[in-house]
């Protein structure tokens, strides 16, 4: 093996074209999907810009904008006029993301429009399942969630995406929806990076914590156990939640799977790096760009971000 001096890395990263050249890990905005949130109620946010809510109107104008500057993937998270015990309006016909999916379809043929697939934004405790007994109810909840995702194709979506951790939800889908992808939230961490996503769904569950049913931050090998139900159940795609905290996880998953991984760069991460550059401590661009190219050299394929659209503009 060669050394020094006639081995000199620097000789690679004297110009910009050169590092153009050689670099191992791009990201492309192929490679990203927009979290965006729809609600009866427009409720900005001007501090986090991409954790507003929009109307049904508002919303047709924000994809119109996005598809403009060349982001190709959404995802939708509803928030209900009304909440009740079960999370009916997660499944209901006229629920707000089925009344999205029926604005944005015909508008936007080739756009890629995913759902995310739970109960907790329309239930009245705010848990991703229903409660029997005080305590969230696995297979009771896993029918209403199939019953949601059957509901969200109907009306227009092309990808679903459950993100509850109900055992066996992937196959209770799969089973009702044979020709969808499902992007399956395999390895969703009980994570404290959560809080401006929370505000923007108005999920915070109103008794207790998800650690019943989403995953203990101490936990790799747990990861692997549920990326591999979720493939035998069916799932298209694997995804690790969130990004930045857990890119070992997602090295891992990436390492012994085959399937496309996705990763979610969580609200947290996105309000970190906000808060720093609102602070004059970080410029967000570089750190969203960097943030960014982590996630997918860490093995992800497909990066959800509250950052798609800057980065459509920016880059
Ligand atoms: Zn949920």
């Amino acid at each position: 093996m060669s050394s020094f001096p006639a081995t000199r890395l620097r000789r690679l990263r004297r110009t910009g074209a050169l590092r153009d050249l050689v670099r191992e890990t791009d990201v492309s905005i192929d490679d990203l999907v927009m979290p965006l949130f729809v609600a009866p109620d427009a409720l900005p946010n001007e501090r986090l810009p991409a954790l507003s809510r929009h109307t049904v109107d508002g919303l047709v104008r924000e994809v119109e904008e996005l598809v403009r500057v060349g982001v190709g993937s959404v995802i939708l998270f509803g928030i209900p006029e009304d909440k009740d015990e079960e999370g009916s309006g997660a499944w209901i016909e006229d629920g707000i993301v089925q009344q999205a999916l029926r604005a944005l379809r015909p508008r936007f043929p080739e756009l890629l429009l995913i759902t995310d697939v739970c109960l907790c934004e329309y239930t009245s405790h705010g848990h991703c399942g229903v409660i029997r007994e005080g305590e969230v109810d696995n297979d009771a909840s896993v029918e209403l969630l199939a019953r949601t995702a059957v509901s969200h194709v109907e009306a227009g979506a092309d990808v679903v995406a459950p993100s509850d951790m109900m055992d066996g939800r992937v196959a209770a889908i799969r089973e009702h929806l044979p020709q969808t992808p499902i992007v399956a939230y395999s390895a969703k961490y009980a994570s404290a990076f959560y809080g401006p996503f929370r505000e923007a769904a108005g999920s915070a569950p109103s008794f207790g914590d998800r650690r019943g049913y989403q995953m203990d931050p101490g936990n790799l090998r747990e990861a692997l156990r549920e990326c591999e139900l979720d493939a035998a159940e069916g799932a298209d795609m694997l995804m690790i939640k969130p990004a930045l905290p857990y890119l070992d996880v997602l090295r891992a998953v990436r390492d012994r799977f085959d399937l496309p991984v996705g990763a979610y760069n969580v609200s947290g991460e996105y309000a970190m790096v906000k808060a720093a550059a609102a602070a004059g401590d970080l410029d967000e661009r570089g750190a969203a760009l960097e943030s960014l190219t982590a996630i997918k050299r860490a093995g992800a394929d497909v990066i959800f971000t509250y950052w798609a659209k800057d980065f459509a503009s920016w880059f």
